[in-house]
Parts: C-alpha cells; sequence; structure tokens
C-alpha cells in the first residue's frame, strides 16, 4: 500500500551511518518535541526528531472528516494506545511480583496525544508558579508567541474570537458572574480566522500539523532542518562524565539497534517516558529527586440536565480557578445525554440544539509529594520497553479535601445555569493525562534534577523539554504550558 513515509519520513539506518552531524536529537514529536525542533531549526540546526509511534494522521483527529464517527475514531485510537499503571503503594505491595494491570492509557504516534487533544487552553495563574523557580513573568512572552502559533481564541483580549459565541452562552457566563462564579468563554487551540482571501482555517491545533507546515520537514540530509524518524524507540541514553554520548534506538520496523551521537539530546517523550528513559539510562543524579514528584490533575466529572433546551447554544464556558478554589471547570454542550471519555475529547464540537445535558470537567491542584514516582517494573503491555513501569501514587489529605470541593461545586453552577447535576464522578490518579514530574527543576543540583530551563545539571547537552521538569501541575491543562517551556527552553538551547 502506497504510504506517505517515503516523503515524510527519514530511515534510522540513513541517520545512524554518521555521514552528517545531528546538531540536535529530539526524543518524541508532541507538543514539547516539535515546538523545540522548529525553533531549532528555524536557528540553522540540523534536527533529528526520534518518534516511537507510527505516522497515522497528518492532523488532530477533530479536524478530520471522521471526527465524529463514533464507529472509527476508536479504532484509531487502539492503534496507537498502550496501557499504562498507576497504584497505590499498597497496591503495589500487594501485587508482590504479579504483573502490574493497565489502568491508564497513553498513546504513541507521530504527533503524540496533540493529534487527540481536547483542545483547553487556558494559561497558569501567577500562583500556579507559587512553588516554581520561575514565574508567570518569565513565561508570559512565550505563552503569547505560542497562542499565535496555535492560532488560540478566545484568549480574552486576543484577536482572534471565541469558537462559541451563542446568546445563551453569553447569557449564561453573565448569569454565574453575577453568582460570583467568575466564568467566561473557554480559550480553546481551535483557529477562527476567517475563510477567505486565500487563508483556509488551520483547524484544531496539533504537533504534527504544525511540523509539516512548518516548511522544515526535510529527508536527512546534508541541511538545516528537521528529520524525523517514525517507529524508532530510544531505549537508552549513552552517559559519558558530563554529557550523554550517544543514544541507543531500536527500529521498530526491522528490530535492529543503532546508537545515534548528537551535539545536544532533548527528552520530549512526555513527562513519564523522559523520566523512564533517565531512570533505565542510569543518569546520575546528585540530588535524589529522579522519578520522584510525579503527579496529575485531581479530575472529576460530571454531567448536569437543564431544565429545557438552550434558546441559543452551543456553549464552551470556563470558569476560573483562584488561589481559594485551586481547581477550574469546563462546561461544554448541549447534548443528548453523554458521558465524557478520552476517545471523544472532542466531543464539544458537535452539539445537539434539542439536546439537555452539559459535560463538566474538573481539574484541580495536588499536593507534590516526593513518595510519587515512577517505579521501573517489567510489564507485558505490547513487548515494547515503554510499558516498563508503575507509577506509584498516593492520595493526600488534603487531595481528598479538594476532590470533594470540586464535586461540591458542581450542583452550585447547574442551579444558576437552570440545570440538575444527574451523574458525577471522581476520576483515578493519571485520568486526567496531564502529568508532570520525575525530572523536577531546580536552581542549584541539589534542589532538582535539571534547571530552571529544564537542562539537566549533571550533563552538559541534555535537556528535558516536556512536563517532566514541572514542580507542579498548576490549575491549568498542560498543552499551553509544555509548548511555551519548550520554545523558552529551545531559544536557551541554541
Ligand atoms: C484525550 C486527551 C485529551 C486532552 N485534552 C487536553 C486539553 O483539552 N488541554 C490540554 O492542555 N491538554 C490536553 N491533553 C493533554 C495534552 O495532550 C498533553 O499534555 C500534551 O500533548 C503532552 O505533550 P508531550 O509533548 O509532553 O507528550 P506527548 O504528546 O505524549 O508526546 C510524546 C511522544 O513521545 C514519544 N516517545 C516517548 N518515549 C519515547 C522514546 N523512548 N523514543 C521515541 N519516542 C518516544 C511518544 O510515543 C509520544 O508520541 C489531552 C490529552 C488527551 C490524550
Amino acid at each position: 500500500m502506497a504510504t506517505l513515509e517515503s516523503i515524510l519520513e527519514s530511515d534510522l539506518a540513513d541517520v545512524a551511518k554518521g555521514d552528517h552531524p545531528i546538531d540536535v536529537l529530539i526524543i518524541g514529536s508532541g507538543a514539547a518535541g516539535v515546538t523545540s525542533a522548529i525553533q531549532l531549526a528555524r536557528e540553522g540546526k540540523r534536527v533529528v526528531i526520534l518518534e516511537a509511534g507510527p505516522f497515522l494522521l497528518t492532523s488532530h483527529v477533530g479536524s478530520t472528516p471522521f471526527r465524529s464517527r463514533e464507529d472509527i475514531v476508536p479504532q484509531i485510537h487502539q492503534k496507537v494506545v498502550y496501557r499504562s499503571s498507576w497504584k497505590t503503594a499498597s497496591d503495589l505491595e500487594d501485587l508482590g511480583d504479579e504483573e502490574a494491570p493497565g489502568n491508564n492509557n497513553a498513546w504513541s504516534l507521530v504527533g503524540g496525544r496533540t493529534v487527540f487533544w481536547g483542545g483547553c487552553t487556558p494559561r497558569f495563574t501567577s500562583w500556579d508558579f507559587d512553588d516554581w523557580p520561575i514565574s508567570l513573568g518569565d513565561v508570559e512572552p512565550y505563552y503569547e508567541r505560542v497562542e499565535a502559533m496555535m492560532h488560540v481564541s478566545g484568549q480574552p483580549g486576543g484577536d482572534q474570537p471565541a469558537f462559541f459565541q451563542s446568546k445563551s452562552q453569553d447569557e449564561l457566563i453573565d448569569k454565574l458572574n453575577t453568582a460570583e462564579i467568575a466564568a467566561r468563554r473557554a480559550t480553546l487551540g481551535v483557529d477562527t480566522d476567517d475563510v477567505r482571501n486565500g487563508h483556509i482555517s488551520r483547524g484544531f491545533d496539533s504537533s504534527v500539523a504544525r511540523l509539516l507546515r512548518s516548511g522544515n520537514l526535510i529527508p536527512w540530509g546534508d541541511k538545516a532542518g528537521i528529520s524525523l524518524v517514525a517507529q524508532a524507540e530510544a531505549l537508552r541514553l549513552i552517559k559519558g562524565d558530563k554529557a550523554i554520548e550517544g543514544v541507543e534506538v531500536l527500529d521498530r520496523r526491522t528490530g535492529d539497534t543503532h546508537v545515534l551521537h548528537a551535539t545536544q539530546v532533548v527528552l520530549a517523550g512526555s513527562a513519564l517516558q523522559s523520566t523512564r528513559l533517565a531512570m533505565v539510562s542510569e543518569l546520575n543524579d546528585p540530588s535524589g529527586m529522579m522519578g520522584h514528584y510525579v503527579n496529575d490533575h485531581l479530575f472529576v466529572q460530571g454531567v448536569m440536565k437543564l431544565d429545557k433546551p438552550l434558546e441559543e447554544g452551543p456553549l464552551y464556558i470556563f470558569l476560573e480557578p483562584t488561589p481559594e478554589r485551586p481547581y477550574h471547570v469546563q462546561l461544554q454542550g448541549p447534548f443528548n445525554e453523554t458521558w465524557y471519555s478520552p476517545y471523544h475529547a472532542t466531543v464539544w464540537l458537535e452539539p445537539d440544539p434539542e439536546g439537555v445535558y452539559v459535560l463538566f470537567y474538573v481539574f484541580g491542584v495536588g499536593t507534590v509529594e516526593h513518595g510519587n514516582r515512577l517505579e521501573l517494573r517489567k510489564r507485558k503491555g505490547d513487548g515494547s520497553v515503554m510499558n516498563d513501569y508503575v507509577v506509584v501514587y498516593d492520595r493526600s489529605e488534603q487531595d481528598i479535601e479538594v476532590l470533594q470541593q470540586m464535586r461540591d461545586c458542581m450542583p452550585a453552577a447547574a442551579k444558576v445555569m437552570g440545570a440538575e447535576v444527574v451523574k458525577d464522578q471522581i476520576n483515578n490518579p493519571g485520568e486526567a493525562l496531564h502529568e508532570i514530574g520525575g525530572l523536577r527543576m531546580g536552581t542549584t543540583e541539589s534542589e532538582g534534577v535539571t534547571d530552571t530551563y529544564g537542562k539537566f545539571w549533571r550533563y552538559d547537552n541534555l535537556w528535558a523539554a516536556d512536563a517532566s521538569s514541572w514542580p507542579s501541575q498548576g490549575t491549568a491543562n498542560s498543552y499551553l504550558t509544555i509548548a511555551s517551556l519548550a520554545l523558552r527552553q529551545a531559544e536557551k538551547a541554541e
């Protein structure tokens, strides 16, 4: 069957020949990897992206003709999903040597999870950075640039109009604000520029689409640009005294392994995979923090029933977090009876004007505990070593209290909207898919595995570009902040 492979991908064996030097080797092609790669290529670097998964789609699934096809989309997920395992310390102890079963999803494909993400793009608040060694002021200029790159719409004060602009939405926002529940139209990673004068909307943001549009993707050779090697899994970083001397890579198509040498190496496999790779590679870590302080958003979901269909829908409303209420709420609808699933995170694109159900998603800040960690552990999975870890995660008393507050906030908001909550659920750790930590940043080598730009203290040429270096999750969904920090880091690495 003819595929785009020969046009868009480079061959691992070719790259490994060493005919041309690799300036930067980036492991992972999601939000972090591609944002970093484009910036570095524009600065004249020869960049190679390694991606363990296959090239499946050239854009976000929400920008494809089958975005609402419930018979097709889950099957696409199934091709690239593998199961991860989050366990409490006592559950893991009870398991002994038995297999730790999967209870969460992880995705592996060109574009990473940006092919399926749900599109909500709030920024961190200033107080979200309270336990970080950097502040909102350090990140703000990058937020602005990344929002422009992603064509984020609905940013308060921004140029791109909100995706949903219905009368009923605005009336409900007014009612919520009057009831002192701070509400606004959601900020979304969807281009709302008019289609005219030769401009075609870029649709849903995804790193794979950004990579393809960038003009920087080139076949491997003697030129500055980005070469993409898919189905190539970084197995181990080969450490020298102060630098990474090579990366051992598995060609998943042939089963061969190769060693690549690069001036700089960037980990962008997502927080858990970058941490796993650093641990498998037995990197030196004077801080003793490697693998620790792993976290995910606290996540409560629900559905409310309106007393009658909206006069003029639809809606996607964002309820702001506050320091006293460290969580935000996303409200989407209306629909016929429905429930959130990660396989259909863009359900909000297809509201039903006659529907009376509105989805709630509440994401809250969990405490960050040293004992919440990634442990290397053999698991069967699909045979890939990427499955070989367990996240050991216990909720703190504060987490349990905040989760209860998150659940309790729903009826009040529903009442203001003329609705009642008909179903809600506290989701398990890991299900928010906003995981962070493992390679925590700090201002000295005893306070962090990485510095405030994600560079490893112990290695002169190794960086973590994804959320593995984050000290805490903040209230916002992670994509925008991952891409913004990756851009900030890439400028530092130039
Ligand atoms: C259904 C869903 C809905 C979401 N909704 C939202 C939302 O509304 N808003 C938001 O902000 N976020 C959302 N997210 C989360 C967001 O998508 C992620 O936080 C973000 O995409 C993570 O980017 P990343 O680059 O760190 O990692 P990923 O996107 O996970 O990409 C990492 C890539 O690296 C590859 N990789 C890992 N290890 C290796 C290795 N050893 N060798 C080679 N390749 C490797 C993986 O195969 C993967 O493709 C959602 C996620 C999902 C799945």
